[in-house]
């Protein structure tokens, strides 16, 4: 089984079309004077293994799917809890809440860490639920960033308790940060995420400022009727702060009462943008970003577009997951998942675990299945699932 998903992975890096998003990694499509594809396609299993060992770049296998994308960027959410509420994202009456036994402990992250790191992953993101409530989460940063090979630790948070463990995050070594913040007005905040903290939240936005963090991210997700009325407000942020302003289409997850007609598009957004500021620069794009950059000339900051709904990236998606239970998801809105906790509570080897690693990326659909029918599908809540 877990050879023939292995064939199945390694005839999909032979049909690779060679996008590659693994910073700095060589490429995997054979180079200037080796065998072309379509001669390397009607070799047999064993002739393709020895091709690809012999010809192919050194980017793990197990990470790459059947349509050539490499996976160097592993999500973790650390745990499922949340010190907010926030409408869109868990419903009103929370989410039952797995066991502690049955969530991943620090080591357990530490050991698939490696793992992920070891095949290539050169970028980790811890997310939750809101990753700062976990305990050991300044442990987890460093040990993260003793593993040779990976370049970028990143947190998204809520912000909420952000001032105060940013430095220690900083010194243990985080690279990257994430915040959340949905509208200006503190009455409107206290409603989206039933809970109140608006300033501790700009405290943490400051905060990561002053410690030299760039850009600083700022993750807003738009609803009609709620804050579309606040984007020229965060554009105006950007212009006098470094920060990129990412501007998150409303996305459906079980529980979260999307509806279409409260999702803002990108191009409905970026109409309102162009009419107050017609002289928005668009930003080149970066290889494998999700997001589409502008920028207000003469702005310290940026914004962004992550048109996960109206202008899918599937075609660049380079991510996995895991969740807090340590179940693998290879696509946010699909609802396969593989333990890894319970495999490697049973003792599996590095090698097993590669094994259940690459059929599950192997099974990586093509394109998530477009918002209304992901609005349909039973998935986990988004707080479950890890941002
Ligand atoms: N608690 C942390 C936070 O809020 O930043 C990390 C987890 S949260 C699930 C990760 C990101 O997902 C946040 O930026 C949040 O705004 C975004 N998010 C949650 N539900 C969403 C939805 N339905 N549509 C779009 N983005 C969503
Ligand atoms: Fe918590 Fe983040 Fe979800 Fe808001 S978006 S409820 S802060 S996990």
């Amino acid at each position: 089984m877990a050879a023939r998903s292995l064939f199945r992975t390694v005839s999909g890096l032979l049909r690779a079309a060679g996008r590659s998003c693994s910073s700095g990694g060589p490429v995997t499509l054979p180079r200037r004077g080796e065998p072309a594809l379509p001669e390397a396609q009607a070799l047999s299993p064993a002739r393709r293994r020895e091709f690809l060992r012999d010809h192919a770049a050194p980017f793990s296998a197990f990470l790459t799917d059947t349509f050539g994308r490499r996976h160097n960027y592993l999500r973790i959410s650390l745990t499922e809890k949340c010190n907010l509420r926030c409408q869109y994202c868990m419903p009103e009456e929370g989410v039952p809440l797995t066991p502690k036994a049955d969530l991943l402990t620090t080591k357990e992250i530490l050991i698939l860490s490696q793992l992920f790191v070891k095949e290539g992953v050169d970028k980790i993101r811890l997310t939750g639920g809101e990753p700062l409530i976990r305990p050991d989460v300044l442990d987890i940063v460093g040990q993260l960033h003793q593993l040779d090979g990976l370049k970028s630790i990143a947190i998204t948070t809520n912000g909420i308790n952000l001032a105060r463990l940013l430095p220690q995050l900083q010194r243990a070594g985080l690279s990257g940060i994430n915040i959340s913040l949905d509208t200006l007005v503190p009455a409107k905040f206290e409603f989206i995420t039933r809970r109140k903290g608006f300033h501790k939240v700009m405290e943490g936005i400051h905060k990561a400022i002053e410690l030299g963090f760039y850009p600083v991210k700022v993750n807003c997700v738009v609803m009609r009727g709620f804050n579309e009325d606040e984007l020229l407000d965060f554009v105006a942020l950007s212009e006098g702060l470094p920060l990129d302003v990412r501007f998150i289409e409303y996305m459906p997850f079980d529980g979260n009462k999307w509806n279409f007609k409260k999702m803002v598009s990108y191009k409905e957004m970026l109409d309102m943008i162009h009419q107050r500021w017609p002289e928005l620069e668009k930003l080149p794009e970066e290889a494998c970003s999700t997001s589409k950059a502008f920028k207000v000339p003469g702005s310290r900051g940026q914004i962004s577009f992550i048109t996960s709904m109206s202008e899918h990236f599937c075609g660049d998606c380079n991510r996995l997951r895991i969740t807090a239970d340590g179940n693998l998801k290879v696509c946010l809105f699909g609802n396969s998942e593989v333990s890894l906790r319970d495999h490697l509570r049973s003792g599996a080897s590095e090698e097993e675990l590669l094994n259940i690693i690459g059929a599950a990326v192997g099974r990586k659909k093509k394109q998530h299945a477009g918002m209304f029918n992901i609005a349909q599908m039973k998935n986990r809540p988004m707080i479950l699932i890890g941002g």
